[in-house]
């Protein structure tokens, strides 16, 4: 059975947000190599859609349908849901894949409930995938306390949320393999019921805590605003972004926009390195997923240590420009 799948790639200021392509990624393995994926993308600034555009049709799209239009600008929710309503017109998939985003949380839904398909939101990893294959979609429950594993009935029409850093990202196609096509989408632009007026950025630097490999997480034990300091140092250095706790957050150390963990954002980079942090299982549920966990706590006891693949018991204002030293020289 050859299955053909929609992903909407979302950009974010101009640039294709790497959970796009992690959604191809996914699609390409659920389609097999009898199926087909289909990309859309919409926004306003003609260039950098024509650029992911591009990108996508090499990275195994067959076609990628565009929508630029004005009402487009800001990403509402009913302007997306409308361009992806078109792009199912236009090709009549059965699976919808979209990052498990801001956006994508809010646009998912009702694409499914638009569709009448089942949706299966914050897909952590697919299982036994392949041509006409049991397809098993595996996503976390419970702030992470449970795993539940799903199965689309065959033949049913599904939308597909995947969190962002768990699928490997869709690859470029080898040379020789004749890469997609771009058209322009039948896009009409609904009623909007909401307009973005503003967007005012709250955390600062260039690196997406959702998105980033590396992460220099602060907690309670930073003392104060100027005591993340020593953890941006090392954080740019690594091209990563800083995070905190909420413990962190609410004593006013950093803004909100930083918090992770089960009432914050679930990040999963390469490296998460946890300072100052005493791993309440709240915490521990935005970030355990990370693929390596340092924990650097003055306190040897603390239940960070339990989740750590590596634990340094110390005081983080000396290791901290250590590791920072220790990196920069190496
Ligand atoms: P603490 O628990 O106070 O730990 C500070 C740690 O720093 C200690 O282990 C201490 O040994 C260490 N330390 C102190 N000084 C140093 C030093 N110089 N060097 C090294 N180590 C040092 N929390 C979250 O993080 N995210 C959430 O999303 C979240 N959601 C919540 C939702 C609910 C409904 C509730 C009830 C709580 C939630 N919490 C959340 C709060 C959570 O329970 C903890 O209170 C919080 O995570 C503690 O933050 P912390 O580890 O920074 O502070």
């Amino acid at each position: 059975m050859s299955l053909t799948c929609l992903v909407y790639a979302e950009s974010k200021d101009g640039r294709l947000r790497r959970v796009a392509l992690e959604a191809l990624g996914a699609a390409r393995l659920l389609a097999g190599d009898s199926g087909a994926v289909h990309a859309v993308i919409a926004g306003t600034d003609s260039a950098a859609l024509a650029e992911a555009a591009a990108e996508l049709a090499a990275r195994g799209a067959v076609v990628v349908h565009v929508a630029d239009d004005p009402s487009l600008h800001g990403s509402a929710p009913e302007a997306v849901q409308a361009a992806i309503a078109a792009a199912i017109d236009a090709v009549q998939p059965s699976a919808v894949l979209l990052g498990h985003t801001a956006l994508g949380r809010e646009v998912a839904p009702r694409v499914a409930a638009a569709i009448g398909a089942a949706h299966i939101a914050d897909v952590t990893a697919i299982e036994h995938s392949g041509d006409g294959g049991d397809v098993v979609f595996v996503r976390p429950l419970y702030a992470g306390k449970a795993v539940e594993r799903l199965r689309i009935v065959p033949g049913a029409p599904a939308v597909l949320s995947v969190r962002p850093n768990n699928l490997p990202p869709a690859k470029p196609l080898p040379p020789g393999i004749p890469q997609g096509s771009v058209a322009a989408l039948a896009y009409r632009a609904p009623t909007l019921w909401t307009t973005v007026r503003s967007v005012v950025r709250k955390a600062s630097g260039g690196v997406d805590l959702a998105e980033a490999d590396v992460i220099v997480s602060g907690g309670r034990g930073v003392r104060s605003a100027d005591g993340f300091a020593p953890l941006q140092a090392l954080a740019a250095l690594l091209g990563g972004a800083v995070g905190a706790s909420r413990g962190a957050c609410d004593a006013g150390y950093c803004d909100y926009a930083l918090q992770i963990g089960q009432t914050g954002k679930v990040v999963t980079p390469q490296l998460y390195i946890a300072c100052g942090i005493s791993g309440a299982i709240q915490h521990l549920a935005g970030m355990s997923g990370s693929r390596v966990i340092v924990a650097i706590n003055k306190d040897a006891e603390a239940p960070i240590f339990g989740v750590a693949d590596y634990g340094i018991v110390g005081d983080l204002f000396e290791i901290v420009p250590l590791l920072t030293a220790e990196f920069r020289r190496s």
